[in-house]
């Protein structure tokens, strides 16, 4: 058991580290006879590793958990958590959950300052950073590399399909097929080409497109965690604070991970994996559609395709 006393005063709460400074408080009284004296209000609590004794006469047990309470009169005391219940029956429970509520608040609002003075740029830095996946227009492109287009200008087809499959069995290892021995005629008889599959390279970056990596669901999340963080502020209900307190332990881990998913999703970017991806037999027209992003002497309109082009796979 953890040794802790926490009272509220003036709305503000003070941790004891010793049972004996509650006797200092103002009103305090070593016994009282429940019979005799009204219950106020519950305005702190404590749990002990030495049990102590019961501040009702008709009690005297010892408890290791307790409540300090208030009576109408002014007279202070610590009673068991149960005892309190027992004699002040409804109006105790509900004192008893205010307290703890109101000292659940505080700690959570302390958990959100701390997490705001430990990280003071953090906030804006994840936005900075969204701003850059937005501008970046990431995930659009990276998904147009598994539909069927980006903007106007369709990814062909055996790419596209050949994308596919490596996402879905993870595997980043472009391997294509190659003729690797011609058709050919002997004495009238039609001997086939022979193709094999040859290694081309790694797909960088194209773990970004897996399944488990599917970030925009989680950068929404994020967005949502990090906004209920900032939005705390002297109004925001126990229900928020608990949320917002409880994001401060994992968005940073949170964050890190999404980042470092995104920076696989930029690495797909990369004009290297369109080398490669060029190494995928494509028909006359998609060899055109490809080739058409590296045309020597654009015209005007193949400037934009181009751009377009290396802007999905640079
Ligand atoms: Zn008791």
């Amino acid at each position: 058991m953890i040794r802790m006393i926490h009272i509220q005063k003036d709305g503000l709460w003070k941790t004891l580290s010793h049972f004996e400074e509650l006797m200092h408080l103002e009103g305090f009284k070593k016994k009282v006879d429940p019979a005799k004296y009204k219950f106020d209000y519950a305005f702190g609590f404590y749990t002990e590793t030495e049990p102590v004794h019961c501040g009702l006469t008709n009690c005297n047990h010892l408890h290791n958990k307790g409540v300090i309470i208030k009576f109408v009169n002014g007279d202070v005391t610590n009673i068991g958590h149960i005892c309190g219940k027992k004699h002040y029956s409804v109006e105790f429970s509900d004192s008893h959950r205010s307290i703890n509520q109101s000292f659940s608040d505080h700690v959570n609002k302390q958990t959100i300052d701390e997490f705001k003075r430990s990280n003071p740029t953090f906030i804006n830095d994840f936005k900075v950073f969204e701003q850059g996946v937005k501008k970046h227009d990431l995930y659009n492109k990276c998904a147009s590399l598994i539909k069927h287009g980006y903007k106007n200008f369709p990814v062909p087809s055996p790419i596209r399909e050949k994308l596919l499959s490596m996402i879905s069995t993870e595997f980043t290892t472009l391997e294509v097929q190659k003729k690797v021995k011609k058709g050919y005629m002997d004495d009238g008889i039609v001997h086939d080409p022979r193709y094999s599959e040859v290694r081309v390279g790694e797909i960088k970056g194209l773990d970004f497109l897996f399944e488990k990596n599917r970030r925009h669901i989680l950068l929404n999340d994020l967005n949502e965690s990090i906004s209920s963080i900032s939005s705390i502020n002297e109004d925001s209900d126990s229900a928020d604070l608990k949320v917002a307190a409880n994001l401060c332990g994992s968005i940073i881990s949170q964050v890190e991970q999404h980042m470092k998913v995104v920076n696989k999703g930029f690495d797909l970017m990369k004009r290297s994996n369109l080398n490669q991806l060029s190494e995928i037999e494509l028909d006359p027209k998609e060899k055109k559609q490809l080739k058409r992003g590296f045309a020597h002497n654009p015209s005007k309109i193949h400037i934009k395709q181009s751009k377009i082009l290396i802007s999905l796979v640079i």
